[in-house]
């Protein structure tokens, strides 16, 4: 007879119905597609990662860009094809409209976070056979490999940029109670995640919306502010890794944590523009800051602080000078990681109706203008690394004895990785300490040196 792990009921009779998911967008709605399938999880549901075997799919899909718009309506064709139920959810569920139209045996339509609605249209497509039910896991289930996580932090936003459908969709900021979100990194630290990711739409705006309400946690009481969540999760001794931050003067108070290696020195700010015309017409948060001098103060108390952002040019009213003086910021800024799009319209964003579009061919020659200016900053700062001896968490050993690891400064997908050679001994989720031989704008290459220490954030302030 099989036999479940312990305090988990072995079952009999009919099997549980499975459901499978295509997960599309950013990390926040990858969040809500684990949440979606723990709470299915918990009504005894398998997952599966085929639409043969799927009882049910669900899409999880993503507006954001008129091209991600695009790829959610694809998924969901090819869901369709597959001959089974399909629950769409997510930033285009504001489009039901437009999805019957396209689809019209489409089983059910929900908006993001809708997870009571999923849950019972999964029910309604696929009836479970019994009435039993799994309990609960800890932690919930993730879509992420076992050692790292993102961390949901809140939802919705209160700013309103003009190229920024997601107010529209997902409401006003809404922060999740801080020991909420202690507890939840703490269970998914038992669970052996090594690298807690924090998300929200913005991280720098946490507990604004419930007036930094505290609770207890571990004895203590703890507000609901960025920097003593950080000091909590900074508790667990995991890498603590922090995207969408915006330069508000509080961050400043978070920056001394990461000098004295409670989280990660690493900062994921989506600057998106440095022109302060560009930035008024964008509206966008914190435009008012000086972010160079703020650059500078964070980077003396943390001189390994990594900084990435995103940036989009050719936005409506962007002249030459304006992108001048954003390659000019750029320089001075001296960003580690950089990304670059080039300005499409969104379905129902405000910029759509700005006068001055940019023609596409000069977007497109701006874009390559940037990245090319960017590259060669990363490249310079990359080749800074070369002999230094750091710790990196492994994702993965390949064949040929090559691991892929990652350091402080490379967040998973976006960044680049760490290529350890002769690592055939490393195991995939831990921590190895190495020695830099080759960098070049995104990657290093490096061979291993011994054991890592035992609190790996600690010995990032060294290197
Ligand atoms: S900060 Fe701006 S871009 Fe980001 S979610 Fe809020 S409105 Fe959208």
């Amino acid at each position: 007879m099989a036999r479940s792990p312990p305090g988990i009921p072995v079952m009999t009779g009919p099997a549980p119905k499975s459901v499978g998911m295509v997960s599309l967008g950013c990390p926040k709605a990858l969040v809500d597609s684990e949440r979606i399938l723990t709470r299915l999880r918990a009504d005894g549901y398998q997952t599966v990662g085929d639409y043969a075997e799927a009882d049910a799919v669900i899409v999880n899909t993503c507006a954001f860009l008129d091209s991600a718009r695009e790829e959610s309506l694809e998924a969901i064709a090819e869901a369709q094809a597959s001959g089974r139920p399909v629950i769409v959810t997510g930033c285009m569920g504001s489009e039901a409209g437009l999805i019957r139209e396209r689809f019209p045996d489409i089983a059910a339509i929900t908006g993001a976070q809708a997870y009571d609605a999923v849950v019972e249209a999964v029910h309604r497509s696929a009836p479970q056979p019994f009435a039993e039910l799994i309990p609960t896991p800890p932690a919930g289930l993730k879509l992420t490999p076992k050692h790292y996580a993102y961390l949901k932090i809140s939802e919705g936003c209160d700013h309103r940029c003009s190229f920024c459908i997601i107010p529209s969709l997902r409401g006003d900021l809404a922060s999740r109670p801080v020991a909420e979100v202690l507890t939840e990194a703490e269970a998914l630290v038992a669970r052996g995640v090594k690298e807690l990711l924090v998300v929200a739409q913005d991280t720098s705006a946490y507990g604004l919306d419930i007036k930094y309400q505290t609770g207890q946690w571990r004895g203590q009481e703890w507000a609901a502010n960025l920097e003593d969540l950080s000091q909590g999760l900074g508790e667990l001794g995991v890498w603590v890794r922090m995207h969408y931050v915006y330069p508000y003067p509080h961050v400043d108070r978070i920056i001394p944590l990461m000098a004295q290696g409670k989280i990660l020195p690493y900062l994921d700010i989506p600057f998106q523009h440095a022109s302060p015309s560009v930035l008024k017409a964008m509206k966008r948060p914190a435009n008012q800051e000086k972010t160079l001098d703020r650059l500078a103060a964070w980077r003396a108390i943390s001189p390994k602080l990594t900084i990435r952002s995103t940036f989009v040019v050719g936005f409506p009213g962007e002249t030459e000078a304006d992108f001048d003086f954003l390659l000019d910021w750029l320089q001075e800024a001296q960003l580690d990681r950089v990304g670059c799009f080039a300005y499409e319209n969104v379905k129902g964003a405000a910029a759509n109706d700005l006068p001055d579009h940019v023609p596409e061919a000069v977007k497109q020659d701006r874009r390559a203008r940037f990245m090319a200016a960017s590259e060669k900053i990363s490249r310079a700062r990359m080749k800074k690394k070369l002999g230094h001896v750091m710790d990196v968490l492994v994702d993965q050993v390949r064949p040929d004895g090559v691991a892929i690891a990652r350091s402080a400064a490379d967040a998973p997908e976006i960044d680049g990785v760490v290529y350890v050679r002769d690592a055939a001994r490393l195991k995939v989720g831990e921590f190895a300490r190495v020695r830099i031989e080759q960098t070049d704008a995104f990657d290093l290459q490096a061979a291993p040196v011994g054991p890592p220490e035992r609190r790996m954030h600690r010995v990032i302030t060294r290197i």
